[in-house]
């Protein structure tokens, strides 16, 4: 330890060096607040320092494991004692906005946020969107090729990275730094660093896609009374919004109930309805854009399609309804509690949560199955709790994703595999695709030093 720590203090400063106490004084994750346990965090300012670090890590066969904001759900970013952490939280610049060329270039450290609010300055938008904006970075959003609430219109990250820096293994450092939305010159080597989580390389810096900020917003939640009638209201919005519909999100009644109880949200209609969907159109013109929405939800309502609906007049009332469906802190107090996100075909989805709801219940008839998510990308997010102690998660899994397996679902939409859905990487991939995965990380980290132990075993 003593070693490595001399060597990377004295290539990029003592004070980008963090141990001891200093270390143990941050906490594991967003998820967990036990203190970090590792052996030690370096934190490069620039990608020469990046490069520093990995070179004198891989010269120690080092094994080391990147942070960004520590909000990914798979527990991909979680340090092991023996391991060395890399935190990008130094390289937090916004190098360049090219409103002309419609791209943005950040070091990976920027949290979404930041970055959202300097380009909102300029009247510009980046969409990806998500509840953890405030904590998690641009190099955590393309490493685990995050999704979130806008993807229906603008897509996963993927879609938002034109260009990527990565330093691999052993210090070199990749630029893939393209600016344009054409480039068919060979293989496009980016995309194998997003969603990869950091096992191939560490990302640095990006060049990002940026959209014209909408000037006019809607948003409404609505109640419904039962899933046939939230798909047929998300036709109706994709057909009638042409293109401007930005969010659709699908609470299930018990979420919904549950999370406006006395003393938590305010609950802006009736509890007792067994869907909730925020619907939300970002477009060009608010007046027209208005009376289109309202229209609509007037039509739906007319129609039996909806039951009830609430259309946000101020950005605190807006607020106040996107934070039933982002701050959910509240489900997580008290008996263990564990979160799912799985992808399905829409068509089956109704199906799905029925068959699930049905094995809860029969292994526990005490259990609390919570469901929401961004349905129109396939996508539900569950939150269960077994009631039981001697209950585990690896029982609840089984259940979850045994339930998923008739309808050829995955086990990762958007949270990506990290350590905590390894054991169930093999049911949505095939054994030739699990043969590459291995074959590329064994060529690109030859010394399993990059994030090991996470996504596939070598
Ligand atoms: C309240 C809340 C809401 C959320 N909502 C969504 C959602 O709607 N959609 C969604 O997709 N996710 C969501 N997430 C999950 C999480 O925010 C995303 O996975 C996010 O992209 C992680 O970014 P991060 O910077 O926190 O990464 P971390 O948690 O620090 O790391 C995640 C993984 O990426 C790797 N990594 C981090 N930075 C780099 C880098 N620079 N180079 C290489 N590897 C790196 C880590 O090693 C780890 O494997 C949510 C989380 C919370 C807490």
């Amino acid at each position: 330890m003593d070693k490595i720590k001399n060597a990377l203090g004295k290539a990029l400063g003592d004070e980008l060096v963090i141990s001891g106490q200093s270390l143990r004084e941050r906490a594991t994750s967003y998820w967990d607040a036990s203190p970090t346990e590792s052996l030690l965090m370096v934190c490069p300012r620039s990608t020469e320092d990046l490069s520093k670090t990995l070179e004198i890590c891989h010269g120690f066969n080092q094994a080391l494991v990147t942070q960004g904001g520590l909000t990914g759900c798979v527990e991909g970013a979680v340090s092991l004692p023996s391991e060395v952490i890399v935190s990008l939280e130094k390289m937090t610049e916004i190098e360049e906005v090219d409103e002309l060329g419609g791209t943005v270039t950040v070091q990976a450290g920027v949290t979404l946020q930041c970055l959202q609010e300097a380009l909102a300055e300029k009247q510009l938008l980046f969409p990806l969107d998500l509840g953890a904006r405030g904590s998690c970075t641009i190099g955590g959003n393309v490493s685990t090729n995050a999704g979130g609430i806008n993807v229906l219109r603008y897509g996963m990250m993927r879609n938002l990275v034109l260009g990527l820096e990565v330093v691999l293994a052993d210090g070199t450092v990749l630029s893939s730094m393209n600016y344009m939305l054409k480039n068919n010159a060979g293989y496009d080597l980016k995309q194998l660093f997003i969603g990869s989580e950091g096992t191939l390389g560490i990302v640095s810096r990006a060049v990002l896609r940026t959209y014209p900020k909408m000037p006019s917003r809607n948003t409404a939640l609505v109640a419904l009374e039962n899933f046939e009638k939230v798909l047929t209201l998300l036709k109706m919005a994709q057909r009638e919004f042409s293109g401007t519909l930005s969010a659709y999100e699908v609470m299930w009644g018990e979420y919904y109930d549950d999370l406006t109880v006395d003393g938590a949200h305010r609950a802006p209609m009736a509890r007792n309805y067994p869907f909730y969907v925020i619907v939300e159109l970002e477009g060009a013109c608010q007046t027209r854009d208005s009376e289109m929405f309202q229209s609509v939800l007037e039509q739906a309502l007319e129609s039996e399609v909806i039951v009830d609906a609430v259309i946000t007049k101020s950005g605190s009332e807006r607020e106040e309804v996107w934070s039933i469906r982002e701050n959910f802190e509240l489900l997580l107090a008290g008996q263990a509690i564990y979160l799912y996100d799985v992808s399905l075909p829409i068509k089956n989805m109704s199906a799905y949560v029925g068959d699930l709801k049905q094995r809860l219940e029969e292994s526990w008839s005490e259990s609390t199955c919570y469901v929401f998510g961004h349905i129109a990308d396939g996508n539900l997010h569950l939150f269960i709790r077994p009631a039981d102690e001697y209950s585990s998660h690896a029982d609840v899994n089984r259940i979850v994703y045994g339930a998923l397996e008739p309808y050829q679902g995955s086990v990762s939409a958007e949270h990506g595999i990290g350590v905590e859905k390894k054991p169930w990487l093999a049911h949505s991939r095939t054994e030739q695709e699990l043969h590459l995965m291995r074959t590329l990380k064994k060529t690109m980290d030859p010394k399993n030093i990059l994030n090991p132990g996470r996504v596939i075993d070598i």
